[in-house]
């Protein structure tokens, strides 16, 4: 049987590693919908080369221009403008997996919506469980749907865990493991200190060493704030609590991440730095699929090195850790201070080096909300906007 496959965030890095496995497997997948917000000729290439049924764009103006693009001729997919249509089209009944690649919060309420179909859902999307966490998690058991982790150190701690056939959502640390061990590369600034690093561009953040993603994702590498945003998906994801997850350095990218456990057994995922892999797999579970990608030399690549993270030269990771002992008030407001930030970085309104104190000071101002009880979505949503809202501020105090 093909299952069908709705894609959000298709033009994005994730999206177009996802439309690439997918074609190399048209007797197993089908693409159902499509969804972008920006880059509409892209999407009508993509829309054309994947014959999808359904296209989501941002606003009215967007889909003119994507009908513009597509021209007469041949049948368009159906058109959907808006965030409600894009929910309502991650949960609807006309697929049965969801790739969940947007960036940011934006893309928790459809990567909700398609946990609330009982769907498939591959979540690429870090951001969303963040944010709502419990909410996910909830929503996944609820509703008997299947997560599978495609950010790649989850995807290789999945992995790396016994499990039976089905990716469900955890109550408890799987029996047995003691620790959950993610690698990160340390970024473009590894070898250098944060004192120095106020003048760094967006063009020299964005270079990663080992990956090529989005720019949001890589400013969040270059911080190491990306490495916090795992820490607190891989509490969610894996029921565990947060001093169990701990962070090494590992430069290469080519152990994705490790589970300890209790008997002194490491059992760690290897492979080339390329998102094709965990997307195969989210995709195949429990089989095995052909990704594209290739294979992995460790003569050439000679040696692996590990090293511990200095939490004081990494201000984005400690706040990270803070904010998950803190809760998830805390979590939000991290993660939505941090998107504004980081945009603000990218078009030069911030210096690289004020992203960790735009954090810092939305979580100080939203302290008092912190014991706060979040009953759903809403209540995230409304909390976002808040803190977004008070890193506007802040970046603009800095810019006078
Ligand atoms: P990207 O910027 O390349 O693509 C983002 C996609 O989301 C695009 O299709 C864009 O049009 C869409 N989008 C952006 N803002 C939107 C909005 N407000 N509403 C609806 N759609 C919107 O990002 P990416 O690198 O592909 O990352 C996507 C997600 O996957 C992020 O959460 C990131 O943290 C995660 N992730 C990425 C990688 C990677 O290698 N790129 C690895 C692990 C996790
Ligand atoms: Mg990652």
């Amino acid at each position: 049987m093909v299952a069908r496959v709705t894609v959000l965030g298709s033009t994005g890095s994730i999206g177009q590693s996802t439309l690439d496995v997918l074609a190399r497997h048209p007797d197993k997948f089908a693409v159902h919908a499509l969804s972008a917000y920006s880059r509409i000729e892209l999407l009508v290439a993509q829309a054309r080369a994947t014959a999808a049924r359904v296209v989501v764009v941002p606003t009215d103006a967007a889909a003119q221009e994507f009908r513009r693009l597509w021209g007469a001729g041949v049948l368009s997919p159906e058109l959907r403008v808006g965030a409600n249509a894009l929910a309502e089209t991650a949960g609807d009944d006309q697929s049965q997996i969801v790739m969940a690649a947007i960036v940011g919060a934006a893309g928790l309420p459809a990567a909700l919506a398609a946990a609330q179909a009982g769907k498939r859902v591959l979540l690429a999307n870090k951001e969303a469980l963040v944010a709502a966490g419990s909410l996910f998690m909830a929503a996944v058991k609820a509703n008997g749907a299947e997560l599978l982790p495609i950010d790649s150190e989850h995807n290789a701690i999945f992995q790396c865990l016994p499990h039976h056939g089905r990716a469900s959502a955890p109550t408890q640390p799987a029996p047995g493991v003691r620790r959950l061990i993610l690698t990160a590369s340390g970024g473009p600034f590894r070898l250098r200190r944060w004192e120095d690093l106020h003048a760094v561009t967006p063009e020299e953040a964005c270079a990663h060493p080992n990956w090529s993603m989005g720019r949001k994702i890589s400013v969040d590498s270059a911080t190491m704030l990306n490495k916090g945003l795992e820490v607190i998906e891989a509490h969610w994801l894996f029921a565990m609590p947060p001093d169990q997850i701990s962070v090494v350095i590992h430069p290469q990218s080519v152990v994705h991440s490790m589970v300890e456990y209790i008997d002194g057994s490491v059992v760690a995922q290897l492979g080339q730095p390329d998102m094709r892999t965990p997307i195969a797999y989210g995709l195949g579970f429990p089989d095995r699929l052909a990704s594209g990608v290739g294979l992995l030399d460790l003569a050439a690549a000679g040696r692996l090195d590990f090293s511990e993270p200095d939490l004081g030269e990494l201000p984005c990771l400690r706040l990270s850790f803070e904010a998950l002992r803190s809760g998830q008030v805390a979590c939000v407001a991290l993660n939505a201070a941090n998107e504004i930030a980081v945009e603000a970085f990218l078009t030069n309104k911030l210096s690289y080096t004020r992203i960790p104190s735009v954090i810092e000071g939305v979580l100080e101002q939203m302290r008092a909300a912190q014991g706060a009880t979040i009953n759903g979505i809403d209540d995230v949503l409304n909390l976002d906007l808040e803190a977004r809202r008070r890193a506007q501020q802040i970046v603009f105090s800095h810019s006078q």
